[in-house]
């Protein structure tokens, strides 16, 4: 391969990462919309913003989703956190000396061994004993393991037991670099999945439960998830959420706050959404526990009609073999019982009272007996939202009442109820229904030839902008012929043509592009003609 051939290699191998993608203009220009309506439209039903960190403890969203569920058990990108240390350098020695590579310079490898274990046990002890690394048993196992099977390897190449070409000795030397791996040097931090348990270690940490309940919070941001890419479905994915926290569970709440949801989707242009809803009781035996117990034995009936998947759901999971979209299993799925039969006074109550209050609002809603969330401290209301043009990954809203989690995350006992959108989904049925044009395009491409006449453009260029329109000032002098093509590739709306006629007699030519109609103004009109144009064709 020539030096050229090798470069030019090397400068194709960046690309974003899988799952990961750039959002571009004009495109942007349609999510800042979709942000922008949802900071209108929150703020004017009491809601706060909270802009919250990336980066979490792995333990928050352990706890909170569920080590059982995909999300937690494999979706998670996660790595280990610390400060700068010398462990992790005479660490990353051991792990990194091969010991095929020690052999070559046998005199001196035995005292490699020595220094390098010796460098990496002594840091390691004392940054335990300062308290700085947690002992755990990992570590413990690595102070023994490390001096023991040095010390072996080391007498038993002094009394020639073992050769520097014995495979025994990359045995040895792997246990060694094994124990130095499994050493936590710090936290295991998460990129985070969702952002509800986020919220919640807020609300917690911050003590809002001292505000006036309850807090009506709203957030906007990236999430990660390892999933297998595909249309809507991606690695980084963006949600725009809210969660109200503390207070009453009084049946308003949840209506309010779907009602808020349907007026959001409504003012972005969504069209065809459809609201689910369902009541998932709460945790006892009397009422979900129930159900659950009554589902599962209807399960063991059918087992052997149902895929693998569902089947082994029938004992983690039973709930979540509702959520199936397989095919084969629907006709089975719809002969199951229903856990609104199955709903404790309370809670049969409570849904009722949800029901009428969207009807007050004028909220259309349909009831999904199908819809559950896997996870216990989830309970009663529990809803989904539906759109057109987005395959089989249709749903752009989920959401529900969690009055157990931030007692579970370590917070006093409080009610809890949220929704998280995918603003990648909303987006993309936005853009199929042709609701997602956004006005792109400058207003003025500024054609300019000649010293003076620059002077004006640039005159010219600020009183625009200060104006607030968008204008265009090419850096270089151009033929007028030129300029206008590139005012039409660039979407103008209109061009000021600017020559050395027009300075010297002080009336400035612009040129509605989409017409080819032209008009000579004075200078001080420039703007008050765009602003008549701008009120006449709006
Ligand atoms: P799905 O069943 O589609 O995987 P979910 O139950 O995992 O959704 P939630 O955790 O409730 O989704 O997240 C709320 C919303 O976030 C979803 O309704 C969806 O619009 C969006 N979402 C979830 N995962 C992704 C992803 N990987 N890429 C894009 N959007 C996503
Ligand atoms: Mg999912």
């Amino acid at each position: 391969m020539s030096d050229a051939t090798a470069k030019k290699e090397e400068r194709r191998k960046f690309q974003a990462i899988r799952g990961t993608r750039d959002l571009l203009p004009p495109e942007t220009a349609l999510w800042n919309r979709v942000e922008q309506t949802a900071h209108e439209v929150f703020t004017t039903f009491g809601y706060g913003e909270i802009r919250l960190p990336v980066l979490e403890n792995i333990e928050l969203f352990a706890r909170s989703i569920g080590g059982e569920t995909d999300i937690v058990g494999k979706e998670m990108f996660s790595f280990e956190e610390f400060g700068w240390t010398a462990i992790d350098t005479f660490r990353r020695e051991i792990i990194t000396t091969n010991p095929i590579e020690l052999r070559k310079i046998q005199t001196l490898a035995s005292d490699s061994v020595k220094v390098k274990t010796e460098r990496f046990l002594t840091a390691l002890n004392e940054a335990v004993d300062r308290g700085e690394i947690k002992r755990t048993p990992e570590t413990v196992q690595a102070l023994a393991i490390v001096p023991q099977k040095r010390d072996e390897l080391l007498a038993a190449l002094a009394t020639g037991d073992i050769k520097w070409s014995d495979k025994e000795l990359t045995i040895l030397w792997g246990v060694i670099q094994q124990a130095v791996k499994n050493v936590r040097l710090g936290d295991q931090v998460a990129l985070r999945p969702e952002a509800t348990a986020s919220v919640c270690r807020a609300y917690i940490e911050h003590n809002m439960q001292q505000l006036p309940q309850p807090v009506k919070l709203y957030y906007t941001g990236p999430m990660f998830r390892r999933e297998r890419p595909q249309k809507g479905r991606y690695r980084q994915f963006y949600q725009i959420g809210a969660e109200i926290l503390g207070g009453t569970d009084a049946p308003a709440i949840d209506a309010e706050v779907i009602e808020m949801l349907m007026t959001y989707f409504d003012r972005v242009g969504l069209q065809g959404a459809t609201l689910y809803i369902n009541s998932i009781g709460h945790n006892a035996d009397n009422c979900r526990r129930g159900y659950v117990a009554n589902l599962k034995s209807a399960l063991e009936k059918v087992k052997d009609k149902l895929g693998p998947d569902s089947q082994r759901r029938i004992d983690t999971n039973p709930l979540r073999v509702l959520d199936s979209k397989l095919e084969s299993e629907q006709a089975i799925i719809a002969t199951l019982p229903h856990i609104a039969d199955h709903l404790c006074d309370e809670c049969k109550t409570h849904y009722a009272e949800v029901k009428r209050q969207l009807e007050v609002r004028g909220v259309l809603y349909q009831e999904n007996w199908r819809l559950v969330r896997g996870l216990d401290y989830y309970m009663r209301t529990t809803f989904e939202i539906t759109a057109p043009g987005l395959g089989s990954q249709n749903a752009v809203c989920g959401g529900g009442r969690y009055d157990g989690l931030v007692e579970l995350l370590g917070g006093p006992p409080t009610k809890g109820i949220g929704f998280a959108i995918g603003e990648d989904r909303l987006i993309l049925s936005l853009q199929e229904s042709g609701k997602g044009q956004v006005q792109q395009g400058r207003d003025v491409y500024i054609a300019w030839m000649g010293e003076r006449a620059y002077a004006a453009a640039i005159r010219a260029a600020k009183d625009l902008r200060s104006a607030g329109f968008s204008a265009e000032l090419p850096p270089l002098e151009q033929k007028f012929g030129k300029a206008l093509g590139q005012a039409d590739k660039l979407g103008a709306k209109y061009a000021l043509i600017l020559g050395d006629n027009e300075v010297s007699e002080g009336l400035w030519t612009i040129k509605t592009l989409s017409t080819g109609e032209q008009q000579k103004l004075p200078e001080p009109d420039l703007i008050e003609f765009l602003r008549t144009q701008k009120n006449v064709s709006s």
